[in-house]
């Protein structure tokens, strides 16, 4: 059975336990990327949470199905495709590829499911159709919109007020905010110049909402467990989601609702419609490391804003850069002895069921990263004693693996790479002695040009990478 995992719900508006339907096994839907651009790392801050929050559910014990769907047909595709004169696959192709090579750059685990919108609009009019089945919507000029007058639950999600509501008015963008709590489109009507395919409604495309609740329940049932996104989602997307898919099933569609604070720059939500944003790709070509990113992003508790600057860019450098030194230690400095260091080992222990304790916490991040910081400084204190016995070393090795399933911090190790640095150094200590300085300048060039840093202390020259 895996341990208890406590969550605030946006729904509840309280912390509960996570009582999956199917015990042992969550389902999980995390709204994806509108692929028409870049993802800029306001986006990247949802993206890495979701993998903390799935990576947190595994090693608490549970099995994880999580679906993350592709938003390939929306407002903004269209107006791409209008205004560069673009075929849908040449709007949004390439910023698919784009958005997986960049998960992979920061280590963001894949998902069991990318379906992408386009592959789903059977499944699509299949809702739709059942909502106008049983009364719930209306036809106007060509569209389908959703009646919210006709399900009660509409605006619990978001605590949405009746006086808010504006039945009867529509409104038909994909995005829009409370002011606009109107009958929302479920099927666009074709207009000229835009892509559309066949319905039992006219030709036309999918509205936004519709699609998440199509491939939500496809491959995660009619009632799942947790859906997830960013705080900006609540209202209109998920309130719609909601009010789609019970509208069609008369069942409930999910128990726990999850969501993201924005990442901020100058006290403004991270947005490309307010230019205010960095991509992944920016901040690699001004040369940080994809791990002090994903620390940047992964670091602060998820229900808070979490304000982007580069100083805050650079204390993740050096953190990343402590993880690493201590590794690059451990290689370096042979066990004395044989056995344990009891003490050592039980604090040890008691730090990684802090881990554990705050992930399970909804996911606490600052009291994991204390635990594992902590062991860090507990390490470095053992070693500079000269009393860290080899068992307690694979108690330690451990404890990091559990800390590093989760985080996922560590320097690639390249085995091949690391021989042959060894070598160069080997090399460089014998022109030293030769007092070939200009030869062992070269060698410590070349190191450096290939991200390799020397330091020659007491004990002899250390490497360590450049993050
Ligand atoms: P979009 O492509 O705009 O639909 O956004 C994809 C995901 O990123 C959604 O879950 C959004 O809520 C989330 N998101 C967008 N901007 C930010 C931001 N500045 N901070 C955190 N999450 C964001
Ligand atoms: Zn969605």
């Amino acid at each position: 059975m895996p341990a208890p995992m406590q969550i605030y719900n946006t729904l509840s508006r309280r912390v509960e336990e996570l009582e999956p339907l199917e015990p042992g096994h969550v389902r999980l839907y995390t709204c994806g990327p509108t692929v028409y651009d870049y993802a800029h790392i306001g986006n990247f801050r949802a993206y890495v949470w979701e993998d903390l929050l799935r990576r947190a559910l595994k090693l608490a014990g549970f099995r994880v199905t999580q679906v993350m769907n592709i938003t390939d047909i929306e407002d903004k595709i269209i107006k791409k495709m209008n205004d560069e004169n673009l075929t849908l696959e040449q709007a949004t192709q390439p910023y698919v590829d784009a958005f997986f090579e960049d998960i992979d750059t920061l280590r963001i685990e894949r998902a069991e499911h990318y379906p992408r919108a386009t592959d789903h609009i059977r499944e699509m009019l299949q809702i739709a159709s059942a909502l106008r089945d049983r009364g719930l919507t209306y036809e106007s000029q060509g569209s389908l919109y959703f009646k919210i007058d006709s399900f009660d639950g509409y605006g619990r999600l978001s605590n949405l007020e009746n006086r808010e509501v504006m039945s009867g008015a529509r409104v038909d963008s994909d995005e829009y905010g409370k002011d606009d709590a109107r009958d929302f489109v479920l099927w666009k009507g074709h207009r000229e110049g835009e892509v559309s395919w066949p319905s039992p409604f006219g030709e036309g495309r999918p509205g936004w909402h519709l699609e998440c609740s199509a491939m939500a329940m496809k491959y995660l049932g009619e009632s799942f467990d947790l859906h997830t996104g960013g705080v900006d989602n609540i209202f209109p997307h998920h309130e719609n989601e909601i009010a789609q898919s019970e509208g069609a099933t008369g069942k409930p569609f999910v128990r726990y609702w999850m969501h993201v604070a924005h990442l901020m720059v100058d006290g403004e939500k991270m947005a490309k419609s307010k230019g205010n944003f960095y991509t992944l790709r920016d901040l690699l070509e001004r040369g940080h490391a994809p791990r002090a990113i994903r620390l940047l992003l992964l670091g602060t508790y998820y229900r808070g804003s979490l304000n982007f600057t580069f100083e805050g860019l650079a204390k993740a450098t050096s953190e990343v850069q402590r993880l690493d030194d201590m590794a690059a230690r451990l290689e370096r400095e042979p066990a004395g002895s044989d056995g344990h260091d009891e003490a050592f080992d039980a604090r040890i222990e008691e730090r990684v069921a802090e881990f554990k304790r705050a992930l399970a916490a909804d996911l606490n991040i600052s009291s994991a990263l204390g635990a594992v910081f902590g062991t860090v400084r507990e390490a470095h204190q053992a070693l500079d004693r000269g009393e860290l016995p080899s068992g307690s070393r694979e108690q330690l090795a451990s404890a990091m693996d559990v800390f590093q399933s989760v985080l996922d911090l560590a320097a690639e190790t390249d085995a091949g790479l690391d021989e042959e640095v060894e070598a160069l150094i080997e090399q460089r200590n014998a022109a030293r002695k030769a007092k070939n300085f200009a030869e062992s300048d070269r060698i410590r060039a070349e190191l450096t040009a290939r991200g390799i840093l020397l330091e020659d202390t007491p004990q002899g020259t250390v490497w360590k990478r450049k993050l």
